[in-house]
C-alpha cells in the first residue's frame, strides 16, 4: 500500500499575519533566554573522571593477546554500520584481508553503546536497517528496538566473514603513511604495529558522549551515568524495561532530546519518583510503531529494500517522489526541514517562498503544541512541554509514551530554562533556582559531540607523505577533499562520515553509498596496480562545486534556538560544508564518476626497489 507524497502539510487554518508576528516575537523570546555566552564550551567530556566513560559494560573480561605485526589488505578504523558496510562492500569486491578495529567488544557502534532503556530508532526500520536484500532479513516493527539493530549488525558481520580478521576493545591510537612499503602503519592501544595497503576510516558521529559542565557535577555521590553508558548493574532490567533496582528510588533525568523522550517512560514504569530537567522541550509528534508484515512492505520482490530507501531519502531530500512508501510524519514533515536542506530547489521568488514556508511552519508547531495539551492532564505541565521554535531547529523527535509519562503521579517535569539548565550539583542532589531535589541516581541524556569524529578533533593522529599530519595540512582554510572521502598527501586512505560530502537523516543509507564507492576505489586501485590519491587541482574543483549554490542556513539558524544544529545559538557560518545538491544527486554524481572519471584518483606506484 502506498501514500502518494505531498512536500509541506496543508495549512488547516492560516495563521494572519498578527500571529506570525507575534509567533517570531515569542520564538525570539525563547531563545533569548537560553542562549550562553560560554556556546559549545558549556559542555565538558565524559572523561575517567567520572569512572563509567572508560569502562565497557557489555565486553565482560578483555582477553589478552599478543600485539599483531602482520599485514592486510585494508583496515577499517570503527565497527559500526560504517565499517561493518565497508567490509561488506570490500568483500563483494573480492577483497579478502579486511582488519576492522573496533573499541568496543563487538560490532554495532552506536548500537553497541547505547543499550538504555526504550531505545529504537525512530527512522523506518525497514529503510534504516542496510542490506535487507542482501540477508534476506525483514524487520518486524516499523520502528526496531535497539537490540534487533545490533543484532542485524552482528548479522551482516557474521555474513560478509568479517569476524575473522576484526579486533576488537581496540582503539586505534595512529595511522602513518610508510613511503618505503607504500603502505599505512596502524597502531593501536593493545600494542599492535601492522601494516594495511588502505585504511578506511569510520570513528562515527554520535560516539563522543558529552556532560554539561555543571558547577559540583563531580561531587555528586549518589548513583550517576550517561545514557550511552546505562548501568542496568544498578538499574537491574533491560531495555524492555523491569528496573527493579531503581523501585523507591529518586532519579535525576537531565535531557530531554531524542534519548531523553525514549528513556523517561521506561524509567517512570519502575523509579519511586522522576525528575525531568528539560532546558528546551523537543517536538514530539507521533509514531505509531506497529508489527509490520513482510507484504505490508513489498519484502519479497527483488530490490525492495534498495527502492524503499531510496524513496525515503528522495522525500526527505526535498525531491520528487510519486509516492510516498514509509508514509510517517518524518516523510509527512519533510518539506519543512527543507531550511536544514541545501537550497537548491528554492524558487526565484523567495520572499514568497519564505511567506508560505513559515505559514506551513507555524500550522505544523501548533499541531505539535495542540498535542501537548491533549496528551498532558496538568495544565502547567503541559505549558512547560511546548515547543516554541521553528520545526527543525532541534532534531525532530517521535514518541506516543513520552507526553503521557508526566500524566504519572511519580513523574514531575522541572523547567530549568530561565537558569540555562541546573544550576548546580551538590553531593546530594540538583539545585534550580530556589529547589534543592535530593536524588538518589542522576542520569545524563545530553547526547554527544555531534559530528566530532577521531580524525577531525584530532585524537586520532594520521601522517601522510613525508610525515605531514592531515589537520596540519588542511591547515586554516580547512579540509580539501575529493568527494570527501580522500585528500592529496595521504594515499589511499579513504574517510567514511560527514565530511564534505551529502547527508541525510537515514545515515545507514547515507553509510552504505560512500560504502560502495570506498570498496570501488580500493577495487580500481588493485586492479590497476595503482594507488588512490587525488590531485590538488580535483581538491580545488570539488570545493568549487560545493560553493556553487551552497545552501543559506545562516539566517534560518542565527534564529533558532540553542542546539548543536547551530553551534549552540552562534549560527551556522556559511561556508561550504556539503555538496549543496543533496544526498540523491551526490549519489548519481558518484556512480557518474565511478563509470566515466575514476582512473583521474589512480596514481602509479613507485617502482619496486629489490
Ligand atoms: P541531544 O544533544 O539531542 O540532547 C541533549 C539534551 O540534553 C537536550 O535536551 C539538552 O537541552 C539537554 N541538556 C544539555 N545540557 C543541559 C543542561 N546543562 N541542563 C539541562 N539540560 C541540558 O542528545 P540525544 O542523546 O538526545 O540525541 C543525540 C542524537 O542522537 C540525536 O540528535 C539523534 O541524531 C540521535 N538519536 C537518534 C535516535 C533515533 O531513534 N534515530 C534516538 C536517540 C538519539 P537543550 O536542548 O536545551 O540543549
Amino acid at each position: 500500500m502506498t501514500t502518494p507524497h505531498t512536500p509541506a502539510p496543508a495549512p488547516a487554518a492560516a495563521p494572519t499575519s498578527d500571529d506570525l508576528a507575534a509567533l517570531r516575537r515569542r520564538y525570539h523570546a525563547e531563545r533569548e533566554r537560553r542562549v550562553r555566552p560560554d556556546g559549545a564550551a558549556q559542555y565538558r567530556a565524559t572523561d575517567a573522571e567520572f569512572g563509567y566513560y572508560a569502562a565497557d559494560p557489555y565486553a565482560g573480561e578483555t582477553a589478552e593477546r599478543e600485539p599483531l605485526r602482520d599485514t592486510v589488505d585494508v583496515a577499517v578504523v570503527g565497527g559500526g554500520f560504517g565499517g561493518i558496510l565497508a567490509g561488506a562492500r570490500l568483500r563483494q569486491q573480492g577483497v579478502r584481508r579486511v582488519r576492522i578495529v573496533e573499541q568496543g567488544g563487538d560490532f554495532g557502534g552506536t548500537w553497541y553503546w547505547n543499550r538504555y532503556p526504550g531505545i529504537h530508532c525512530d527512522i523506518e526500520s525497514h529503510v534504516y536497517l542496510p542490506l535487507l536484500d542482501e540477508t534476506g532479513y525483514v524487520p518486524e516493527w516499523k520502528y526496531s528496538p535497539g537490540e534487533e539493530i545490533r543484532q542485524h549488525a552482528v548479522r551482516v558481520a557474521r555474513q560478509f566473514d568479517l569476524y575473522a580478521d576484526a579486533l576488537f576493545s581496540t582503539s586505534v591510537t595512529s595511522l602513518s603513511w610508510a613511503e618505503e612499503t607504500e603502505s599505512w602503519l596502524v597502531t593501536t592501544d593493545r600494542g599492535d604495529a601492522f601494516r594495511a595497503t588502505y585504511v578506511v576510516t569510520s570513528t562515527g558521529t554520535l560516539s563522543q558522549p558529552k556532560l554539561p559542565g555543571i558547577p559540583g557535577i563531580e561531587t555528586f555521590r549518589g548513583h550517576t551515568f550517561h545514557t550511552s553508558r546505562w548501568d542496568y548493574a544498578y538499574t537491574g532490567g533491560t531495555p524492555e524495561g523491569g528496573l527493579t533496582g531503581l523501585e523507591g528510588k529518586r532519579v535525576g533525568i537531565v535531557g530531554t532530546g531524542a534519548t531523553g523522550i525514549q528513556v523517561i517512560p521506561k524509567v517512570a514504569e519502575d523509579a519511586g519518583h522522576v525528575y525531568v530537567f528539560q532546558r528546551t522541550p523537543s517536538t514530539v509528534d507521533v509514531r505509531a510503531n506497529r508489527r509490520t508484515a513482510p507484504d505490508d512492505v513489498g519484502a519479497g520482490r527483488d530490490g525492495w529494500a534498495r527502492d524503499r530507501r531510496e524513496n525515503y531519502l528522495r522525500i526527505v531530500s526535498g525531491e520528487p517522489a510519486e509516492e510516498d512508501l514509509v508514509a510517517d510524519r518524518w516523510t509527512e514533515s519533510a518539506g519543512l526541514l527543507e531550511k536544514l536542506l541545501p537550497s537548491f530547489r528554492r524558487p526565484a521568488d523567495r520572499v514568497a517562498f519564505e511567506a508560505a514556508y513559515e505559514v506551513a511552519d507555524a500550522v505544523k508547531m501548533d499541531e505539535l503544541r495542540t498535542r501537548v495539551e491533549r496528551s498532558v492532564t496538568d495544565p502547567e505541565t503541559a505549558e512547560r512541554l511546548k515547543p516554541w521554535y521553528r520545526y527543525g531547529c532541534k532534531r525532530p523527535a517521535f514518541s506516543d509514551a513520552y507526553y503521557p509519562a508526566f500524566n504519572r503521579p511519580n513523574v514531575t517535569l522541572v523547567d530549568t530554562a530561565d537558569t540555562h539548565g541546573i544550576e548546580r550539583v551538590t553531593e546530594d542532589g540538583v539545585v534550580v533556582g530556589d529547589t534543592a531535589y535530593p536524588l538518589d541516581c542522576l542520569i545524563f541524556a545530553t547526547g554527544f559531540s555531534v559530528g566530532t569524529s577521531g580524525i577531525l578533533s584530532g585524537k586520532l593522529p594520521v601522517h601522510g607523505r613525508d610525515g605531514t599530519p592531515l589537520l596540519a595540512s588542511w591547515g586554516r582554510q580547512g579540509p580539501h577533499t575529493l568527494h570527501g572521502f580522500t585528500s592529496n598527501g595521504f594515499p589511499n586512505l579513504i574517510m567514511m562520515g560527514s565530511l564534505q560530502n551529502a547527508s541525510s537523516v537515514n545515515f545507514t543509507h547515507i553509510l552504505d553509498e560512500q560504502a560502495v564507492h570506498a570498496a570501488a576505489l580500493v577495487a580500481a586501485a588493485e586492479a590497476k596496480g595503482a594507488i588512490v590519491e587525488p590531485s590538488r587541482e580535483s581538491e580545488r574543483e570539488w570545493l568549487a562545486v560545493m560553493s556553487d549554490g551552497a545552501p543559506d542556513h545562516e539566517w534560518f539558524h542565527a534564529e533558532c534556538t540553542p542546539g548543536y544544529y547551530n553551534a549552540e545559538g552562534r549560527g551556522r557560518p556559511n561556508a561550504p560544508r556539503a555538496f549543496p545538491h543533496g544526498a540523491v544527486a551526490f549519489h548519481a554524481l558518484l556512480e557518474r564518476w565511478r563509470a566515466e572519471s575514476l582512473d583521474v584518483i589512480l596514481q602509479a606506484r613507485s617502482e619496486p626497489t629489490d
